[in-house]
């Protein structure tokens, strides 16, 4: 189910009424905020048998504004079954207990490339939608850029990354930029209650998703998950008043896992841009609500906004010192 981005959705729908969709989308933006979940969405809409009834999407009711979910394009896409629809995303292993993501290689795009140049299988559309597109391996972006330099007929490709500074620029240039931003709380909170069907307190599982619908869903279902979470923000608040050594001893723990502590930094950044617009009078800017928590010093919070911000970057380039680089952050914040 899609919570927020109704703004793109209205896009997205628009263009297929109109027959205007590109041949290819890029849609970048934070981690879990519901790319995915938006393509596939789409997707849904845009072969389901209730839309099949007319030949042009102009005629359309009004309940049609979603895929119904249950003719067999929409069940065949939810089971990723459906032979117009091809889904690909990096291969995962598991080092330690930490999963972890192998490029895509050349081998998976040829295969795809050849998926999308036969003819469809009978829905209008053949659609592929790429995963994590940063990780395609230079050789598979390369072999990549053909399809997209010679769209086939109806084909439509969805690359989807949350690190697309990475991504080839001539990539970039043959897609349509879609840009995705974190879900408000209110929108995260009516899309639970939606989802759930009863009546539960999402209140803490919201303001711990920090705009990230995905994350919203992972704290209600795995309560270990939840308990993290808070101790992250505890230890971010902790941090701000801490002396050295303790601080020291966070970069230790923190330096042990890379892919984990890039979440722990993101959360602490909404957190943080949070208090910063609500300590200069823009609460309406907010992802979060007003803290019923101590204020901090502006110029405190923007500084360690602004450090995070680089620690985030140095750290997603593998070869560099992790522990030095957070103990550069512990200094600094
Ligand atoms: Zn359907």
């Amino acid at each position: 189910m899609l919570i927020g981005h109704q703004r793109i959705w209205d896009f997205l729908q628009k263009s297929a009424k109109q027959n205007k969709l590109a041949h290819a989308y890029l849609f970048v933006g934070p981690a879990q905020v519901g790319k995915t979940t938006l393509a596939l969405e789409f997707v849904k809409w845009l072969l389901c048998e209730k839309n099949k009834s007319s030949t042009s999407f102009k005629v359309l009711d009004k309940n049609q504004n979603r895929a119904c979910g249950q003719c067999k394009s929409c069940l065949d896409i939810a089971k990723n079954q459906h032979p117009d629809v091809f889904v690909l995303s990096p291969p995962q292993f598991l080092k330690g207990d930490v999963l972890k993501s192998k490029e895509i290689g050349i081998d998976e795009v040829r295969a795809l490339q050849h998926q999308l140049a036969l003819c469809s299988y009978g829905a209008q559309y053949k659609v592929a939608i790429i995963e994590e597109a940063a990780a395609l391996s230079s050789e598979a972006a390369n072999s990549f850029l053909k399809t997209l330099e010679e769209p086939s007929g109806q084909s439509i490709i969805i690359l989807i990354s949350s690190a697309w500074q990475s991504i080839l620029p001539t990539i970039i240039s043959r897609c349509q930029l879609i840009k995705f931003g974190l879900v408000p709380e209110r929108e995260i909170t009516a899309g639970l209650e939606a989802l759930s069907k009863k009546k539960t307190d999402f209140k803490k599982a919201v303001k711990l998703a920090a705009g990230q619908p995905g994350r919203a869903i992972k704290l209600l279902t795995e309560p270990d998950f939840l308990a993290e979470q808070e101790k992250n923000l505890e230890k971010l608040e902790k941090l701000l008043k801490s002396d050295l050594a303790w601080r020291f001893a966070r970069a230790q723990e923190l330096a042990q896992n890379t892919p984990q502590t890039q979440e722990v930094l993101a959360q602490w950044l909404v957190w943080l841009r949070d208090r910063v617009l609500e300590s200069s009078g823009r609460p309406d800017l907010m992802i979060g609500d007003s803290a019923e928590r101590p204020k901090y010093q502006t110029n405190q919070l923007v500084r360690a906004c602004r450090e995070i911000q680089k620690t985030k970057t140095i750290l997603s380039n593998t070869s560099f010192n992790a522990r030095l680089a957070l103990e550069v952050l512990m200094l600094k914040i």
